[in-house]
């Protein structure tokens, strides 16, 4: 589908290639091979081995490539094996600026992994431009922005972040997990690489994990070609397929699921025992402006505090319908306790500084019945 007339709603339908030309079957088939045969010596069907090229991963590839409108996309086994494949493209002694309220893991990677190899990081506040740019070294050579940030809701200007890299031969890297390109397209901003966890609204059914990388960039595209076969973390045929069903109905899932946040949000607002609810459709959200500039929609993550630490536990006994567990973007609603949770690798004083405190949930809300949810909250609230 390169017919960039059609809308996404349309797009995430219809994939990239689509159906399959020989047979017309409407679902894509799962190309379950390792290997392909060479017609003869020095031939190739354009299929080699599965870890180099797939049919499958492919056609996920080039769709998601589509969706985020880069020239080449990426599928891997899980969000981290993108994440760590973008953090391969840096050397030793290189500076990488990240968002300081980055998803645990990222943080664990770099921290426990990367740093080993001499990659210098800095974690600042990336929703504020002059922290930003103060933070750059002689040895910078990435930014690396979640927007929203994870758990703290935090927005940061992609437009303005790239501009300032870009004046200095930086290369902007967006976690674009949170909005999908159904809501936000980094590289139209200006973002060299867009990363993401297809585990969460991309899959969107809390079934398989999943990673992408989106580029422009012919260097860029033919350095992360190497690191994939190289590396190997490749995203299986069966896998490839199922986040090919899942982004068919992202735009529904998408729409469905802001419409349930917005309801939950201001329901939440209004409950006694919330002190601060944190959601980017929210008008006093300081974020909101830059949202509305940069994004066509905001989502369905929401983070709230409540008023007391001992309500925690409560609260996540008692619910019946939204389930305590890790992860996101699913069409289940699911909670979680950041603290011991998704972030529990971050030290306890930046957590604190961040808000990311004993009093906080994340909620990521599904598609589901809004009042359904809400009457789940007000029990376990109430409780
Ligand atoms: C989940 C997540 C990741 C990691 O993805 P996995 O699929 O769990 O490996 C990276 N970034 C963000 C923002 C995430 O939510």
């Amino acid at each position: 589908m390169s017919d960039y007339h059609y809308s996404l709603e349309t797009k995430v339908v219809h994939g990239s290639k689509g159906f399959d030309a020989q047979t017309g079957a409407v679902s894509f088939p799962i190309y379950q091979s390792a290997t392909f045969r060479h017609p003869g010596l020095n031939e190739t069907t354009g299929y080699d081995y599965s870890r180099l090229q797939n049919p499958t991963r492919e056609e996920v590839e080039n769709t998601v490539a589509d969706l985020e409108g880069g020239k080449r996309g990426f599928a891997f086994s899980c969000g981290m094996a993108a994440v760590t494949t973008v953090l391969n493209l840096f050397k030793p002694g290189d500076h990488i600026i990240f968002s300081d309220d980055l998803y645990g893991g990222t943080y664990r990677a770099i921290e426990e992994v990367y740093s080993q190899y001499g990659i210098e990081a800095s974690y600042v506040d990336t929703s504020d431009l002059n922290i930003i740019e103060n933070s750059i070294k002689p040895n910078t050579k990435g930014i690396f922005i979640e927007t929203p940030s994870n758990p703290m809701m935090k927005v940061t200007d992609i437009e303005g972040v790239s501009k300032i890299a870009k004046s200095k031969g930086i290369i902007t890297i967006i976690d674009n997990t949170f909005l999908t390109p159904y809501f936000q397209k980094p590289l139209s901003l200006g973002a060299d690489i867009v990363v993401h966890s297809g585990t969460k609204y991309l899959g969107g059914h809390n079934d398989t994990l999943a990673g992408f990388i989106v580029v422009n960039d012919d260097i860029i595209i033919e350095r992360i070609i190497l690191i994939q076969k190289c590396v190997g973390s490749v995203l299986s045929p069966f896998d490839s397929w199922l986040l090919l069903r899942g982004i068919k109905t992202l735009a529904i899932r998408l729409e469905k699921q802001q419409e349930n946040a917005k309801k939950i949000a201001d329901w939440l607002k209004n409950h006694p025992k919330v002190e601060k609810v944190y959601y980017v459709g929210l008008p006093e959200h300081e974020g909101y402006e830059i949202m509305k500039k940069q994004a066509s929609g905001f989502g369905a993550m929401i983070s709230f505090n409540v008023t007391d630490a001992n309500l925690v536990e409560k609260i996540l006994k008692s619910l019946k319908l939204i389930i305590f567990a890790e992860s996101l973007g699913g069409v289940e609603s699911l909670i979680t306790y950041p603290m011991v949770q998704t972030h529990s690798a971050i030290p306890k004083e930046i957590r604190d500084t961040l808000g990311i405190n004993e009093r906080l949930l994340r909620l990521s809300v599904g598609i589901e019945n809004a009042d359904d949810i809400i009457k789940d909250l007000q029990q376990a609230l109430d409780n």
